[in-house]
């Protein structure tokens, strides 16, 4: 081990020194009786203990006797509990605990409402410390429902300045007094042994105060700005590493691993666009070229695309699995949804219609896993007969292996978790060839995301990525008018969506759910059968109505969108199974549902199913909602109030929180105890501009890389983000 700087390595200071791993049981003060009450908050060690922060803080009031307190101010005082009784309620008098306080020179009556509890806790003949408001109650002065602690015998200084007392995470059997009282002994001894890794020049630059002082003031804060100064510097030190975890990861990917250079020339280039239907954007075009660049290099690439929905992805997605082809590699398409799969499949199959390519669908139904076709399919795929495989995350759990995979591109990851897009990667590991290579080879990864990602993620939690961006629509493309209107415009809504068919449009209705039967709230949702039977019924005589969702059996599925592509049905009621991939240019009007139920994300997605056609109507989305809550309200303001992916992701991740826009499913959120994103956003550009580099190099060289993982923040957020994630090799650095 190179020498220590860690605040964990300190060195002690004679054998009965505490050390921050000293066990919670064995500080002064804490009381071994008390390890299970500390261990449900999370405290094991001193260091857990200097890590739990308040969550808020309060002004203590200085004390002063009985007589001397102010009417109708925060007061504070000391004395004996001359009296204390639980008083049952009685007709309109509420059930309470009352108490006289008597400090030598005066009494004070004492009232908590309701709080029975109180008869375990407070008896005759106690010191007490009490802090509230006073007021008068039959010409005696009266604190309701105060604060108290109890004072020992020798008792505690009295407060003689009023002071902003810490609130922390506390449990039944661990007040926030208690805990305080804890920290309280230890702190300063705690303190000495916080070493703090970033270097002086750097902290000075950064106006941030050292890593114990940041502890100091959140613990024991000297006024109202330090805990947010101590904050700041804590979410600095998380973030920070979480960055520093990020350029190793990519350092690695870089050095310590190999993707097959794919050749690249102008005949390639000709071949493959001959296949496209029309002339690329300029944005398809930048990206492109920046995905060859990477495709021509011996190191993977680790690309994600991000644009809007309708942006065009899929054509660029194909290029470069078109050039993994031409190369005489295997390419894949992993999409995130049967429906999407399959419509990825017939699009691309049309495309290459005629062509050499082979190309073949792997999906949960087509054939079962396990099945007799699927073993026959697995086999073609590993003996190379295939050159191209489109599936869903059946690609990853059927085992599938290749003969010798190139370039796999993931659709949508915003809905696929980050360790399945690592799982993916190894998925070419140890190919053919790659026995003879000293490196793990892996495939180029291209991740595509119609839900943009906001700067302060791509620093962060997709930091390891290259970004590329169209940022341009194909042309033809017309705008789309969003309106949310309430539940009892319903009628009006669907009168002028059939004004709208029978002016030739086509139309979408989504519903939030499958089938009334069995959800909790069916009657107030509008099942997708139901509403489609509703609509035929009541507004579209002469027209066809038909309904999609998940539960369809793919042929069923099929037909109907297919029918509804070639404009033989006019009315597609679904559940958000169209959220991503259905293209159908003449739809031009989408009725939603129940909106408040959807995410910001979701809507837009949604959305983006109109306005792809040149068939110069207006694009309408109507959105029927009751929005009930704040978070309701904000999302359908921001999906009336812009089209623009970019800014909807941001407002997106500034209501729902980080974890969140993630959702629960996804795991991508890295844990964080003290920083918050996108709140600290300032925070995160600090990190990322220029310190990070030059801190990631100080800091390796002043303690190697064993220390820098065992700096004290942000520990968890470290494991998450090393390549072992993805279960290649632990990084060896220089
Ligand atoms: P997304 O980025 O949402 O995946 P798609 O790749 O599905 O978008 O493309 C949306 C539609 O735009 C498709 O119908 C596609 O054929 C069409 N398209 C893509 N690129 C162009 C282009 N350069 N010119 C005209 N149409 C295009
Ligand atoms: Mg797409």
């Amino acid at each position: 081990m190179p020498p220590s700087h860690g605040p964990r390595a300190a060195a002690p200071e004679g054998p009965a020194a505490v050390r921050l791993n000293t066990s919670i049981a064995d500080l002064p003060g804490a009381g071994k009786h008390r390890a299970a009450a500390w261990r449900r908050l999370g405290v094991n060690t001193l260091f857990d203990l200097l890590r739990h922060l308040p969550h808020r803080y309060e002004w203590e009031a200085a004390e002063s006797g009985v007589a001397d307190l102010t009417a109708n101010v925060l007061g504070s005082t000391r004395g004996t509990l001359t009296s204390a009784r639980w008083v049952p309620g009685h007709g309109r008098a509420k059930a309470r605990f009352e108490g006289v306080l008597d400090d030598g020179q005066g009494q004070m009556h004492l009232v908590w409402f309701n709080a029975s509890y109180l008869r375990d806790q407070l008896h005759p003949g106690m010191t007490l410390r009490v802090q509230g408001r006073i007021g008068r109650y039959r010409g005696q002065p009266q604190m309701v429902n105060p604060r108290w602690e109890r004072l020992d015998a020798e008792g505690a200084a009295p407060l003689k300045d009023q002071r902003l007392c810490p609130i922390y995470p506390a449990t039944d059997d661990l007040s926030t007094l208690m805990v305080e009282r804890q920290i309280g002994a230890v702190l300063d001894d705690a303190l000495k042994l916080v070493a703090d890794p970033l270097p002086d020049d750097m902290r000075r630059r950064l106006a941030m105060p050292s890593l114990a002082e940041a502890y100091r003031m959140l613990h024991r804060p000297a006024d109202e700005d330090e805990p947010a100064a101590g904050r700041r510097r804590l979410a600095f030190n998380e973030l920070l590493l979480l960055q520093l975890g990020i350029v190793m990861k990519r350092r690695f990917t870089q050095t310590q691993l190999a993707a097959p250079p794919l050749r690249f020339s102008d005949a390639i280039d000709r071949h493959i666009r001959a296949r496209f239907p029309f002339p690329l954007t300029a944005a398809q075009e930048k990206v492109i070229a920046q995905i060859t660049a990477d495709l021509r290099r011996d190191r993977p690439m680790n690309r994600m695309l991000q644009g809007d929905v309708g942006s065009g992805k899929t054509v660029v997605a194909l290029y470069a699995l078109l050039l993994a082809v031409a190369n005489r590699c295997q390419g894949a398409l992993m999409a995130p949804t049967q429906l999407l799969a399959e419509q990825h499949f017939a699009s691309i199959a049309a495309i290459l219609a005629g062509s050499s390519v082979r190309m073949e669908l792997l999906t949960a139904g087509r054939a079962a896993s396990g099945s007799e076709d699927r073993r026959l399919q697995l086999g073609r795929i590993k003996r190379g007969e295939i050159d191209l495989v489109v599936g869903t995350q059946a690609l990853l759990t059927d085992k599938a292996k290749f003969k010798d995979l190139a370039v796999v591109v993931v659709d949508e990851q915003h809905r696929f978790g980050v360790l399945q897009r690592a799982a993916l990667k190894q998925r070419g590991d140890m190919t053919a060839d790659a026995v003879a290579l000293r490196k793990p080879r892996v495939p180029h990864s291209l991740v595509m995301t119609a839900t943009p990602i906001p700067r302060t993620l791509s620093l962060t939690v997709f930091g390891d990525l290259d970004v590329s961006t169209i940022d341009q629509l194909p042309p033809g493309r017309t705008p789309i008018a969003t309106h949310v209107l309430p539940p009892d415009k319903t009628d009006a809504v669907y009168r002028r969506m059939a004004q709208r068919l029978a002016a030739g449009d086509q139309a979408y209705v989504v519903v939030p759910t499958i089938d009334a039967a069995g959800h909790a709230t069916a009657d107030q949702l509008k099942s997708v059968r139901g509403h489609a039977r509703l609509l035929q019924e009541h507004y579209c005589a002469g027209f066809r109505v038909a309904a999609v969702h998940g539960r369809l059996k793919r042929r069923t599925r099929e037909v109907i969108m297919d029918r509804f592509r070639r404009g033989e049905i006019h009315v597609l009621v679904a559940t958000t199974v169209i959220e991503v991939g259905v293209d159908v240019p003449n739809a031009s009007i989408m009725i939603v549902e129940h909106a408040e139920r959807f995410g910001l994300a979701q809507l837009h997605q949604l959305r983006g199913r109109i306005g792809r056609g040149a068939h110069g109507r207006e694009n309408v989305c109507l959105l029927i909602a009751d929005a009930a809550t704040d978070d309701a309200r904000q999302r359908l303001e921001a999906i009336a109030g812009t089209t623009d992916g970019f800014k909807i992701a941001e407002a997106d991740l500034a209501i729902r929180g980080i974890g969140e826009f993630f959702g629960t499913r996804q795991h991508g959120a890295p844990p964080l105890r003290v920083a918050q994103i996108p709140r600290d956003h300032t925070v995160v550009m600090q990190c990322a501009s220029g310190y990070r580099s030059q801190i990631a190099a100080s800091l390796l060289q002043a303690a190697g890389f064993e220390n820098v993982m065992a700096l004290n923040e942000g520990t968890e957020c470290w494991s998450r983000f090393l390549p072992t994630e993805s279960g290649l090799p632990e990084p060896v650095m220089a």
